[in-house]
């Protein structure tokens, strides 16, 4: 009988899912905050930070620094410290910015066969995009074509070379001849693919102004000249100055990068772009760093970071781009992870680090000064795990670098046990030679290991840096699920005796 008793006691306790009473309450405690996680709060968020008060959240400009507090505030509520400099919130750095006062204009001069001479007037944003860091004021003169606007003389290579561009306009694509950015050659091309360079190179051959083949869109990631008055350029203007001349922008460029030689020519047409902008050269942005600080007194001093960059591309006179995909998804999913993370008083053995990042689109300025200016020992930071654009779509994928593969599966196992979505895995090749285009990039570059978190099977058109680009740019249900991933997955990393890299 008492034997019986024994059998019956073991029974019911190996039956309680093999967990002691703790772990069990434990388990409820997280599940409970994993279910609090709601769209709907995630789409009320989205709406705030994509709302015309953060004006599109330019780097610098007091729109931005408004969006950096409301992001903090939301932080502090949740029970978040602060982790930045001298106990703040903010890791401040220099961005001097651009504001685009109106939309401006761009026309093109056509001579009649009596003398005369009509005008055309493009409309903004089809035909052009005001430049977003362009000198203010107006500038009417004939259009030369310049390939790629590259002077290289190392590489036999020179856009400008035998042709006076002095007092004109400047016409030029984006990016190099060479396109292999998996190759070493590449390298070699690297400093010529910055929009930076190609506006300052084209002031330092006189060019009056710029028209940029550069998808007509937002960009704020060029050098600012006070006398270089610049337009992003669309496809009907382009086509009317390439009209007549029995060739386009498409054939010469295939030209140029099969044969490595310029294609620059005078295109005989005249035009004028005017542009009102204001600079600020005093201007300040910042990081936003929030911390849930590690329990256990050996590995509270290894650091999980998750970033997103919180800055958008601002507001081009009136075509305001609310960077809602692009990229309020990957701050708010962050958001509603550390909002679940930080209420639920969960211990977590290691530290976790909200990092949300100023100035991505300004030249990945706010990832360079923290790699600059670390927070914390990069010794002691386990992974760096970038979100941008992570919000449209049905599936999620994770990746990680060489150095980390393994640290994939705290996000799968937490999909494939609770979430049960398409999931993607990749490993992000070490191998990079072109110009960095995302936070994780500049935080792999300095020796990090790093993950990205994003979404797949997209749902929606995707508006690039366009004023479409807004609150509801992004599935609030997808996004839902990855904050729910990045909730689970950052307790078993954070909360693991020892981390399988
Ligand atoms: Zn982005």
């Amino acid at each position: 009988m008492r034997t019986f008793f024994l059998i019956i006691v073991l029974a019911l306790l190996t039956s309680t899912a093999n967990k002691a009473p703790a772990q069990q309450a434990d388990e409820q405690t997280r599940l409970q905050y994993f279910h609090s996680i709601s769209s709907e709060e995630i789409a009320g968020w989205m709406a705030e930070i994509c709302s015309p008060e953060y004006n599109g959240r330019l780097a610098g400009t007091p729109e931005y620094i408004a969006a950096a507090e409301w992001v903090a505030g939301k932080l502090g509520e949740w029970g978040v410290k602060p982790a930045g400099d001298g106990s703040t919130w903010f890791q401040w750095f220099d961005q001097p910015y651009t504001v685009v006062n109106d939309i401006g204009a761009l026309r093109l001069q056509i001579p009649q066969k009596d003398g005369s001479m009509i005008v055309k007037s493009y409309v903004a944003p089809e035909d052009f995009y005001p430049g977003m860091n362009s000198g203010s004021g107006e500038v009417t003169a004939g259009v030369v074509y310049v390939g790629y606007g590259i002077t290289a003389p190392e590489l036999d290579y020179d856009d400008y070379k035998g042709i006076d561009v002095s007092g004109k306009l400047v016409l030029m694509n984006r990016d190099v001849p060479y396109k292999d950015v998996r190759d070493p050659e590449y390298a070699k091309w690297l400093k010529y693919c910055y929009h930076q360079y190609k506006v300052e190179n084209a002031a330092r051959h006189g060019a009056a102004g710029m028209l940029y083949i550069d998808g007509n869109s937002a960009n704020p990631n060029i050098s600012y000249i006070e006398n270089m008055i610049v337009a992003g350029i669309g496809p009907d203007p382009l086509a009317d100055i390439f009209a007549g001349l029995g060739k386009d922008n498409k054939s010469v460029l295939e030209q140029i990068d099969k044969s490595f030689k310029p294609a620059s020519f005078s295109t005989g047409k005249v035009v004028t772009i005017r542009a009102n902008t204001t600079r600020h050269p005093e201007g300040r942005a910042c990081n936003v760093a929030g911390m849930i600080e590690g329990t256990d007194s050996v590995l509270k001093h290894e650091v999980i970071i998750i970033g997103a960059h919180l800055d958008a591309v601002g507001n081009a006179g009136g075509l305001l781009v609310p960077g809602g995909l692009d990229n309020a998804s990957g701050v708010i999913d962050i958001l509603a992870a550390a909002k679940a993370l930080a209420s639920s008083g969960i211990k977590l053995k290691r530290s976790v680090l909200f990092l949300l990042l100023g100035g991505e689109e300004t030249g990945l300025v706010g990832s360079t000064f923290y790699t600059q200016h670390p927070l914390f020992p990069k010794e002691k930071t386990v992974t760096y795990i970038n979100l941008d654009m992570v919000g449209n779509g049905t599936g999620l994928a994770v990746s990680a670098s060489e150095s980390c593969p393994g640290l994939r599966d705290y996000f799968t196992d937490a999909n494939n046990s609770y979430i049960h979505r398409p999931m993607r895995v990749s490993t992000s090749r070490g191998v990079f030679y072109g110009r960095p285009r995302s936070d994780g990039l500049v935080f792999l570059a300095d020796g990090y290991r790093t993950m990205s978190i994003s979404t797949t099977g997209g749902v929606k058109p995707v508006f690039y840096h366009l004023p479409g680009d807004g609150a509801t740019a992004v599935t609030p249900e997808i996004m839902e699920d990855a904050a729910k991933m990045i909730y689970l997955g950052l307790i078993d990393m954070a909360n693991a005796d020892t981390l399988n890299y």
